[in-house]
């Protein structure tokens, strides 16, 4: 294995974090002693562990990981890729689906890589912008393929829960690269991930 995943914890973050998550809660005029509340530090410290795990993780490694000579040139697809992240600006969740395309030159990967990457760069604090191109850089540095195409629609609980409250208002960001500058390429990529056929 080229990658390791993040199951344990490490002690000294998670006591400075519990001991944080503490002060948090009665800065917000709660009693942290309650029975509700009482582990409710330790859980967000595990939680936000997990969440922010792709530090630790290398996309690269593992999109390299399963990648081999193949000669194909036509567009391969993953769509409707889970996503789940953290807004770096509230700290609050932001969740979606990421579409990834690209047009290989020799290499292919495994398909299932593609939405490995999606997560290293999703469990982060993350603005859905830099999130958008982060995945499409790692593709093409790893594969030197002759194109990529990375859409992101996603909902944004910081807009949803506070002031402005657009409930249900969705952000789509995209990245191109290579082929899918050119607008037919683009457009048919476009297409096929608007069909609802799979
Ligand atoms: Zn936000």
């Amino acid at each position: 294995m080229a990658y390791t995943k993040i199951e344990q914890y490490d002690e000294e973050t998670t006591s400075a974090l519990i001991k944080s998550y503490r002060d948090a809660i009665i800065a917000l005029g709660e009693d942290a002693d309650r029975e509700g509340l009482i582990k409710t530090p330790e859980r967000i410290a595990k939680a936000m562990q997990f969440v922010t795990q792709g530090y630790g993780q290398d996309a690269k490694a593992i999109l390299e990981s399963a990648k081999f000579h193949e000669d194909v040139s036509e567009m391969i697809i993953v769509k409707d890729i889970e996503l789940y992240s953290m807004c770096e600006h509230h700290m609050l969740p932001f969740y979606g689906k990421a579409h990834v395309a690209y047009i290989p030159n020799g290499y292919i990967t495994g398909l299932s890589k593609i939405a490995r990457v999606v997560d290293v760069y999703s469990r982060r604090l993350q603005v859905q912008e830099r999130l958008t191109t982060q995945i499409l850089t790692a593709l093409k540095d790893s594969l030197n393929p002759h194109g990529v195409a990375v859409v992101i629609e996603a909902s944004h609980l910081c807009m949803m829960m506070r002031g402005v409250q657009k409930q249900n208002s969705v952000t789509t960001t995209s990245a191109f690269f290579g082929q899918f500058e050119k607008n037919e390429t683009r457009s048919e990529f476009m297409k096929l991930i608007s069909s609802n056929l799979h």
